[in-house]
């Protein structure tokens, strides 16, 4: 049986902007998206940390959902400078990033961290995106599909479902460098990805959960992309801080 999937298109805004930009960022996004009737998508910006609440405020009532880009695997106590699931759903957040291939990169997050932050977020009542993707020295040397299973493996919490959690397949080599894999070959990666979700979790997660394409994505790929049978949306970086661009890749999304 084969769910219907609504695509997300999620914008991770990284450390990029001001409040000068996130604001009317948001804005144009909040009204584009009050414009539309009976849109096909799901649309998500993750804001870096001090503008969430403020463009929680601009955001409310749009349909426009708010996420953060990361979250301590802690409800609370004595964790300098972190942020917990539980403030972010406090001030108006339905998801949060995790794992992402930078933060793995920059803050050594291994899949271990990676999985107590998504069952933090989970216990939040957010849902997690969780980010996989291998590295351009993993895929020359053919170990794609082994790598991003045991991403998935060791990063997916046991209370995990189609419903609270949604998986982003982030090529490492083709974030922010303008390459992407082939069509075929990001259609082959979900598929596995698929699959290694059904080996984990019930059979109408394996077919309900979204699974995202990240890296490079933009509106003269987005069509291609998004087409794809186990693409059900995008995680965008670049093109997600300009409006016209992102809007453009949330309208490629199949009707
Ligand atoms: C990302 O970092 O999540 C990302 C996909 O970036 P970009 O779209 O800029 O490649």
């Amino acid at each position: 049986m084969t769910q219907q999937r609504c695509p997300l298109i999620a914008g991770n805004w990284k450390m990029n902007g001001l409040s000068a930009d996130a604001l009317p960022l948001a804005e144009e996004l909040a009204n584009r998206l009050g414009e539309t009737e009976g849109a096909n998508f799901e649309m998500l910006v993750c804001p870096p940390f001090p503008y969430l609440d403020s463009v929680a405020a601009m955001l409310r009532s749009s349909g426009v959902r708010l996420g953060a880009q990361d979250c301590h695997p802690n409800e609370k106590g004595a964790h300098t400078g972190d942020v917990s699931g539980t403030m972010l759903k406090d001030i108006g957040c339905d998801y949060v990033i995790v794992g992402h291939s930078e933060r793995r990169a920059d803050h050594g997050e291994t899949d271990d961290l990676v999985k107590a932050k998504a069952e933090a977020a989970l216990g939040a009542g957010l849902s997690a995106v969780i980010c996989v993707g291998e590295t351009e020295e993993q895929r020359d040397s053919g170990q794609t599909n082994d790598v991003v299973a045991s991403q998935i493996e060791g990063s997916l919490p046991a209370v995990s479902s189609a419903a609270n959690t949604v998986i982003a397949y982030e090529p490492v080599w083709a974030i922010g460098t303008g390459r992407t894999p082939t069509a075929a070959e990001v259609q082959d990666v979900h598929a596995m990805m698929r699959s290694k979700i059904g080996e984990l979790a019930t059979a109408d997660d394996a077919d309900g959960v979204r699974l995202l394409y990240g890296g490079s994505m933009k509106p003269s790929n987005a069509e291609e992309l998004l087409a794809l049978a186990d693409v059900d949306g995008g995680l965008v970086g670049g093109a997600s801080l300009n409006w016209k661009d992102f809007w453009a890749i949330a309208e490629s999304c199949p009707a």
